[in-house]
């Protein structure tokens, strides 16, 4: 561990709102372990009811004041130097992703930070586009009368940012970015098992100075913090990523105040394999489809459907690469699979796996030795399943999938829509019909060809069915941050 992240992880850690670090409020310690060792590394408070008033004050203040009155260009230039600090504080900010996340380095800087700087980057420019429309009217009240009409939008408000465990800042940002373009002031909460990437951005925003009130940061546990946080009356607009119960929970609560809400929730997503697709690709749809990140991507190919002709050969393909994936901590640059977030949830994970195997699905790769210490899994995946298994409809989020075979298209399709999730699905052919029919019939926010799992700030993401309800990234992404307002003038 570098001596910078020896020293960050030290503390003291407090929640930052109105642009300094407080310990209003401050509650309970909550211990941050390293996934890759179980030690703990950190303890950071939680913050209950006091605390997220203070913020949700800071934040309106921050709405009514300077902020909604700074030019749009101004507000492009800090939301870009505070791009430009997340950059160069890079090295830090991935190894503390590592250390309370357990995932690789190389991935922590590479998507984790480098796609907060772009995400940044790409939503500063919206600062300055943001733009209504003008109508003619049929109006004619009183009779001979004529009006003009136009749009407005208008910064929706305060924003409830509350994001999960498994790129936590990356997850934080893709709210920060769009929200902050938009006007709206935001208070982040991150997961409590990652805590630190949220904290030291925190210092970043200050060190940029990003006005007092526009970035809160509060930590603790979802069912105080983030409780406390969605029920707030103070709070306008709620963005929400993580599980679907939990979203579901956040969004029949916000209904009693009308507060918005906006919910990236859980997937089942098939990877579709067809004969014709291109051979040797096994160690790319491995890697980048189906454990990358361990699994723990809420896009992740968690369902194989391989075309039946290629079934045994390509299933093989696959179970060799994931023997063959080197275990080891995030910090090691050797290591393809680290370990997952923390004890409770490779508990979870390999619940999966032990039930799995009773209800009679075979286990064809996965069962070795693992590293001791941390919280590992190997890369699993299961044959002989059925639609109805567990193992087929809920989402694990581990490096554990489904294979089945299928005969023709219309099967893959078919087994593909069977799931209440509608996250994401890819299709791997080298037929441009096939592609089209299937990027037409799969219900899924996402389709990819050829590729898995690749996200862009210009593209937008977000979920069909139970994975979620709005999207994020691109143009599509401000219309959560943003009112509505028509404007109707009556002229002679
Ligand atoms: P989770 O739902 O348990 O927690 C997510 C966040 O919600 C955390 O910050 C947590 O503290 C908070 N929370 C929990 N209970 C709460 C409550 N009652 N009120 C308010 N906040 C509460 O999810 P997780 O285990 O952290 O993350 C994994 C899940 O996230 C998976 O289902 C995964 O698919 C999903 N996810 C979705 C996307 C997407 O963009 N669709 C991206 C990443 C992860």
């Amino acid at each position: 561990m570098s001596e910078e992240a020896a020293r960050f992880l030290n503390g003291p850690h407090r929640a930052f709102i109105k642009g300094a670090f407080t310990d209003e409020g401050a509650g309970e310690a909550i211990a941050v372990h390293d996934p890759a060792t179980g030690r703990v590394i950190a303890e950071v408070p939680e913050y209950g009811a006091a605390g997220v008033e203070a913020a949700v004050v800071a934040a309106r203040a921050a709405l009514e004041g300077p902020w909604s009155r700074m030019r749009p260009a101004d507000r492009e230039k800090l939301i870009l130097d505070l791009a430009n600090a997340i950059e160069a504080d890079g090295a830090l900010l991935a190894e503390l992703e590592t250390l309370e996340n357990g995932k690789s380095v190389g991935i922590a800087r590479g998507l984790s930070v480098g796609g907060s700087v772009e995400w940044l980057r790409y939503f500063a420019g919206w600062a300055t586009k943001i733009e209504g429309s003008s109508y003619d009217t049929s109006i004619a009240v009183p009779p001979g009368s004529h009006h003009f009409s136009a749009t407005i939008k208008e910064p929706v408000g305060v924003v409830a940012a509350i994001v999960p465990w498994n790129f936590p800042l990356l997850m934080g940002i893709w709210k920060i970015a769009p929200a902050l373009a938009c006007g709206c002031t935001v208070i982040l909460k991150p997961a409590e098992e990652t805590p630190l990437t949220a904290l030291r951005l925190a210092e970043i925003a200050a060190r940029v100075g990003l006005p007092e009130g526009v970035l809160n940061i509060i930590t603790g546990r979802g069912s105080v913090t983030g409780a406390a946080l969605t029920a707030h009356p103070g709070v306008d607009k709620i963005t929400f990523t993580g599980s679907t119960e939990v979203g579901q929970m956040i969004g029949r609560k916000a209904l009693d105040t009308m507060t918005r809400f906006t919910l990236e929730l859980g997937g089942k997503s098939p990877m579709i394999i067809c004969a014709d697709a291109d051979q040797g690709q096994e160690p790319l749809m491995a890697g980048l489809g189906m454990f990358f990140n361990q699994g723990q991507v809420c896009t992740s190919a968690s369902r194989l459907l391989i075309e039946k002709s290629v079934y045994d050969r390509t299933l093989e393909g696959l179970a060799g690469v994931a023997d063959s994936m080197t275990l080891g901590s995030g910090l090691d640059p050797k290591a393809q699979i680290n370990p997952l977030v923390s004890a409770r949830h490779r508990n979870r994970v390999n619940g999966f796996i032990e039930r799995a195997e009773a209800a009679g699905a075979r286990r064809i790769c996965g069962a070795r030795t693992l590293p001791e210490g941390g919280y590992f899994v190997a890369p699993t995946i299961f044959d002989g399943v059925s639609s109805e298994m567990e193992i087929v409809q809920e989402e694990v989020f581990g490096p554990v999938v489904a294979a089945m075979p299928f005969t023709d298209l219309d099967e893959a399709i078919r087994l593909a829509n069977d799931s209440r999730y509608g996250l994401a699905a890819s299709i791997w052919t080298r037929d441009l019909n096939k592609a089209f029919h299937a990027s037409r019939a799969l219900k899924a926010g996402t389709v990819w060809v050829n590729s898995h799992n690749t996200v862009d700030a210009n593209a937008p993401f977000g979920g069909y069915k139970q994975s979620g309800i709005g999207r994020e990234h691109g143009r599509a992404a401000l219309d959560a941050y943003l009112e509505s307002k028509t404007v109707i003038i009556r002229y002679s």
